[in-house]
């Protein structure tokens, strides 16, 4: 297939704006043989819109394999005649910002370990300016949203338009079901966030294993994700780098074809009216929760004047030991998590704390 200038970027543009976007690829380039036999099976499933590998590879320790470098470059280049396949790499340096482009990577993407640093990304975003390039930014290893958000915005200031979210997890201490932690709420705080910005899932990363791959994607479509970045090798259990979390291109076919796509809105009017019946009692549950709350501070805080009168601690561990097992013992009979039983209580705890703290300040 031969594709002009102005022709790859309308696909690329187009592949932009298709949902689910479906970016797939080795972990790493390895030899060009590898990386163009895994575009042409992932093409062959007619299921993928970008193709993506890692060429300069940020390991964790050295002695690893760091990638092969700007020698890929024309390896990626390759696959994208062969296969008509958009590309897509992870860019750390302003040297490989330009590298990229001077071999017509179509789409960049920043690298987790990228993203923490604000020197790095302050780098990458001059040496982005003037360019007119779509750049992926991946959350940081560390559940810091901020640094996420900052990312964003020194890109964004560096004059890129199509800026979009990688949500791959965050790294946390010892042996987990997943090699980096979903912590969804905080991808999806992210996603309002920037409601505009294509917002993809990550589940290779996120799992670091094929097993439980599935699952997470089916989750992160239920969560309303516009698609995937995953990782694909023609010999996963051989791939130099993340070898237990690739699958091949047609595994990869077989799982995008089992799961359930869902859509955000229906166009249909028995549905929008029961939703909006059901939704009306859950506001009118919220707003009585929301009295009864009241009601409990004012009663919290009629107990903080007793203890301002008595000169006693706000904070008595027996007690709020004592609130947590009862209302875990209750809610797990109502069907309430033990998980959010604690973590509402938490809260609640610590509002009449500040209550009461108002009280003996007073
Ligand atoms: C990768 O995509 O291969 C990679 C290095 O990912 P991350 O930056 O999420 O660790
Ligand atoms: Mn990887």
């Amino acid at each position: 297939m031969q594709t002009t200038a102005a022709s790859l970027n309308e696909k690329v543009q187009a592949v932009w704006n298709k949902r689910p976007m479906i970016i797939s690829g080795p972990c790493s380039a390895e030899t060009e043989e590898q990386l163009i036999a895994t575009a042409q099976r992932l093409a062959a499933t007619g299921k993928v819109d970008m193709l993506r590998a890692g060429i300069w590879k940020p390991r964790t320790k050295p002695g690893m394999f760091e990638g092969v470098g700007a020698k890929g470059l024309p390896w990626l280049q390759q696959a994208k005649k062969l296969t008509g396949l958009p590309t897509t790499v992870e860019v750390a340096t302003g040297k490989q910002v330009q590298d990229a482009l001077t071999f017509d990577v179509d789409v960049l993407w920043i690298g987790a370990r990228t993203t923490v640093n604000p020197f790095s990304v302050q780098e990458l975003a001059d040496a982005l300016r003037g360019v007119d390039v779509p750049v992926l930014i991946k959350n940081p290893v560390n559940p810091d949203m901020e640094l996420w958000s900052g990312a964003v915005e020194r890109v964004a200031r560096a004059g890129i338009k199509q800026i979009g979210l990688i949500h791959r997890g965050f790294s946390s201490y010892g042996n987990t079901e997943y090699r980096n932690a979903p912590m969804w709420h905080l991808a999806i705080d992210m996603k309002l966030k920037y409601p505009d910005m294509p917002f993809i899932n990550d589940p290779s990363h996120i799992c670091g294993r094929r097993d439980i791959l599935l699952d997470t994607m089916q989750k992160a479509i239920d969560l309303d994700y516009d698609g995937f970045i995953i990782e694909s090798h023609i010999d996963p259990d051989n791939a130099w780098s993340d070898a237990k979390q690739q699958v091949t291109p047609e595994r990869l076919a077989e799982m995008l074809d089992s799961i359930v796509w869902r859509r955000e809105d229906v166009n249909s009017e028995e549905y929008h009216a029961a939703l909006e019946k059901l939704r009306n009692q859950i506001n009118q549950l919220d707003d009585e929760l929301m009295q009864i709350l009241s009601r409990r501070m004012i009663i919290a805080e009629q107990i903080g004047q007793y203890k301002k009168d008595n000169n006693i601690t706000i904070l008595q561990t027996n007690r709020w030991n004592e609130i947590i097992e009862r209302a875990t013992a209750r809610g797990e009979k109502i069907g309430l998590s033990k998980e959010f039983i604690t973590r509402y209580f938490d809260a609640v705890h610590m509002e009449s704390i500040n209550h009461q703290k108002k009280v003996l300040d007073s």
